[in-house]
């Protein structure tokens, strides 16, 4: 399982959107996985299981969990197509429980958390294309100490706060690199 620099999955993410024409907000993860030839269906999965990823022969199979909020089920979807983007050729089953804490650089990790936290910030990359969060920031000159703009920049591309939250940290981490 190789490393692999967060600017590269960002790149994956940014040409994937692009080639797509879905560089917009909120981004429209579920038309991004039909156009991937992803089959997408929301399950029962219990209180543990966000969703999950199964190949089989080529072609990707999707469930997600039917009882989370709507903003929680569009970033397990971002995360299985993550696994189907960067970990296809490695596994043939992904199950994924709570993960939304794990944002942080993969290079001290290994395995099967690797290929969780990438899949992650792919996650983040692909709802939260950094140029788009960062024209919302500049054209309506927001200031990011101000927990309103946390929100509103949450709802205007329909992820969670936290979820934003650690997208804006880490995006401060590539300005200052
Ligand atoms: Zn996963």
């Amino acid at each position: 399982m190789r490393y692999l620099p967060t600017k590269e999955i960002e790149r994956n993410a940014t040409v994937l959107l692009e080639s797509l024409k879905a560089m917009d907000r909120p981004v429209r993860v579920d038309a991004i996985a039909y156009r991937l030839g992803l089959m997408v269906e929301f399950v029962p999965l219990g209180e543990e299981v966000s969703g999950l990823l199964v190949i089989e022969n080529g072609k990707g199979t999707i469930g997600i969990n039917e009882a989370h909020a709507s903003v929680r089920q569009r970033f397990t979807l971002a995360h299985e197509i993550g696994h189907y983007i960067l970990h296809k050729d490695q596994s043939e089953l992904f199950i994924d429980k709570k993960y939304t804490a794990i944002f942080r650089d993969t290079r001290s990790s290994s395995g099967e958390l690797r290929r969780e936290i990438q899949a992650n910030q792919f996650a983040a990359a692909l709802l939260m294309p950094r140029k788009l969060v960062e024209n919302e920031i500049n054209v309506r000159a927001l200031d990011l100490g101000d927990d309103c703009t946390l929100r509103k920049l949450a709802e205007d591309f329909e992820v969670s706060i936290q979820a934003m939250a650690y997208r804006l940290s880490n995006m401060e981490i590539f300005v200052s690199s």
